[in-house]
Formats: C-alpha cells, sequence, structure tokens
C-alpha cells in the first residue's frame, strides 16, 4: 500500500470514482465519505457513494445522502460502477469482510483501491493507497487531513462542514473520548471559520427521534439490563422479538451500549442484538481493558482499543454465555479498576 499523498498530484485529473463505507454507517462513515463527494466533485470526478447495506434516518439529512446508493437495494447498479471506477475510495473500515455482500465485487474490481481508515490491523493487501491511523478520532478527520495536506483547504464550504463535523462528533462521543487531540478542535475551528453551523448538525443527529425509539429504551434498560459487579462488566442482550414490538429501525439501538458503560463502576459494557440472520454486538470499555482483542477472541470482531464489536451465528442465549464465561476467563484485568 503507498502513501495517500501519491494522490495528491492526480486529484485535479477526474476520474470515476465510487466512495464506500462499513456496512450500516455511522455518523463517521457516512460523514466521510459524503465529505470527501463533495470534495472530489468539486474537481470534475464523477463520483458515486455507496453504502453495503441500509443506514439510520437520523443520517438523512447529510446533503447528497439521497444520492447514496445501498448495494443490497441496488445490487446491479452497484456492481457495474464498482467494476467501471478507476478509484474505489474504502473509509471507515480495515477489512473488506466489513462491507459484507460487496466484499466479493471490491475484490475483483480493477480500479485502485484507497483505504483510510482509523481502525485496527488494516488489511494492508488488497489496498494500492491508503493511509491507517489509529491514533485519528476519526475517518472525517482524516479527509479533513487529506484535503489541507492536498493543498486545498479553502475548498471547505459550510456542506463538507458539516459532512465532516458529525463524523468527528459522533466519534469522539461529542468531544469527550481521549482521541479527542489538539487536532481535533483546530479542524472544528477551520470548519466553523469556512461557515460551519454546528448547532444544526446536533439537532439533527440528537433531536430527531421517533417516540417508539425511547419506548424501546425505556424498556432494554428496564429489563434486559443484566450487572455483573464482580467483574465491573455490563450486558444488555436484546431478542429479535423486541425489535418487532417496538419497531425498531436501523440505528435506534445506536449508543445504547454506553447507557450500560455509565454505571458507576463498570469497566466493560455489552449489547448482543438478535438481528435474525447474526447475533450482533458491540463492545465499550474504560481505561486499560482492550475489547479489540476481546471482540476479535470470542465474537469474530474487532475495531477500536475502548470501541469495538463482532458477530456470531449461534442463537442469542449461547452469545450471552459466552459473554458471561469470557468475563471471567478475563476476570483478572476486569476485577482491578484502573484508569
Ligand atoms: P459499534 O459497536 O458502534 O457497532 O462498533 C464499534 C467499533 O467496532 C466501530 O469502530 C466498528 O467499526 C467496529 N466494529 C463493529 N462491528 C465489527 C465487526 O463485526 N468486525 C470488526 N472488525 N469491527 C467491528
Ligand atoms: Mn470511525
Amino acid at each position: 500500500m503507498q502513501t495517500i499523498q501519491n494522490i495528491f498530484p492526480l486529484l485535479d485529473q477526474p476520474r470515476k470514482v465510487v466512495i464506500t463505507m462499513h456496512q450500516k454507517p455511522d455518523g463517521d462513515a457516512m460523514g466521510s465519505t459524503l465529505g470527501l463527494y463533495h470534495f472530489l466533485n468539486k474537481f470534475g470526478h464523477s463520483c458515486t457513494v455507496i453504502s453495503p447495506t441500509n443506514w439510520a434516518g437520523f443520517l438523512d439529512w447529510m446533503p447528497a445522502s439521497d444520492k447514496v446508493l445501498d448495494y443490497e437495494a441496488q445490487t446491479a447498479k452497484s456492481d457495474a460502477l464498482i467494476a467501471e471506477a478507476e478509484w474505489i475510495f474504502c473509509l471507515d473500515f480495515n477489512v473488506l469482510s466489513r462491507t459484507k455482500k460487496m466484499e466479493e465485487s471490491l475484490l475483483a474490481a480493477t480500479g485502485q483501491r484507497i483505504l483510510i481508515d482509523h481502525h485496527r490491523e488494516p488489511q494492508t493487501s488488497v489496498f494500492s493507497y491508503g493511509i491507517s491511523d489509529i491514533e485519528k478520532s476519526s475517518t472525517c478527520e482524516m479527509v479533513y487531513d487529506l484535503i489541507v495536506d492536498s493543498g486545498h483547504i479553502d475548498l471547505i464550504d459550510p456542506v463538507i462542514g458539516e459532512c465532516l463535523y458529525a463524523g468527528v462528533m459522533t466519534d469522539t462521543g461529542s468531544f469527550r473520548f481521549p482521541s479527542t487531540k489538539s487536532s481535533v478542535h483546530k479542524m472544528v475551528y477551520e470548519l466553523k471559520e469556512r461557515g460551519l453551523e454546528h448547532s444544526h448538525v446536533h439537532e439533527q443527529l440528537f433531536d430527531n427521534f421517533l417516540e417508539s425509539r425511547f419506548r424501546f429504551i425505556g424498556h432494554v434498560l428496564l429489563n434486559r439490563l443484566e450487572v455483573f459487579y464482580e467483574y465491573n462488566s455490563a450486558l444488555i442482550c436484546i431478542p429479535q422479538a423486541d425489535l418487532i414490538k417496538y419497531n425498531v429501525k436501523t440505528g435506534d439501538t445506536e449508543g445504547l451500549v454506553n447507557y450500560a458503560l455509565s454505571i458507576q463502576g463498570i469497566k466493560l459494557a455489552a449489547v448482543i442484538i438478535d438481528r435474525g440472520e447474526e447475533r450482533k454486538s458491540s463492545f465499550r470499555s474504560k481505561g486499560d481493558f482492550d475489547v479489540n482483542t476481546f471482540a476479535r477472541k470470542y465474537f469474530n470482531g474487532g475495531g477500536h482499543f475502548n470501541a469495538a464489536g463482532g458477530f456470531n451465528k449461534e442463537p442469542l442465549d449461547e452469545v450471552a454465555a459466552k459473554f458471561k464465561a469470557a468475563i471471567k476467563e478475563n476476570m483478572a484485568q476486569l476485577s482491578t479498576y484502573q484508569f
């Protein structure tokens, strides 16, 4: 994988471009791909953003989100664009399997795959160019760096600013995680100088939910939360029937894991959801407990040191039992509470 700087001299030569992200995109995935989309369009590239799956309704306000293709719903059109593309930007994921059904087409593509990502252990062998930096707060910060380092900071407008701000704000937990280095605040300063209306982004992301989501959260916190104080751990296990009963939509479960993590003394929090085709898990930790390794070891997943995810094919009760066995196995680390 060559460094991303090698594409800077080529930016002003229009190309066919596909920009993609991980399945079930979050604010950082959608914000970084759309931020890059608006930037590349200024050079006359012919760009299409493709999401491997559908996404949460609370991302639909983002400028040009209505032009994003959903690979599962528009497979033939997406496959044709991927096959034709000269550049395929892969944003906010480290391994192609994070694009689920799109992986095969991405691997078969003859265009150059370009990685921009901040997750651990990237699959560098499948990318021609790229940048992977686990120190970065978000992929949006990395797209901002690309714009600045390629000498084009003056092309940042309020539209690019909104997209990039959405991702950096959500991936840093509203600027609270340790990944929020001074470079993040400097970036926000520059976006504000170029017309960003940050309150609008917060309102769209956090004051835009349906009542049913809060009824669902109430139910989950009352009936599905288990706390294991001897292991400083908490688990929320959600059967598929709950998702149906409360009409849960993509994105409605996002952030649920943070309730469990915010209980006093909790060092490891997990949410395991029965999504039908698989049991999807989310892990968060505080301090020195590495959930990237934890997710890799027991749940076929990965991610960051303090935020990771995974999936299992076994039934929900077996995955829950796996989690309970895993916290026992990691008791030595979990029972010491060090920050
Ligand atoms: P979330 O819990 O918000 O879905 O994901 C937390 C972090 O872990 C994200 O950075 C996400 O990209 C990563 N992640 C989530 N699920 C998986 C997975 O199944 N495999 C891998 N490798 N990473 C995941
Ligand atoms: Mn991210």
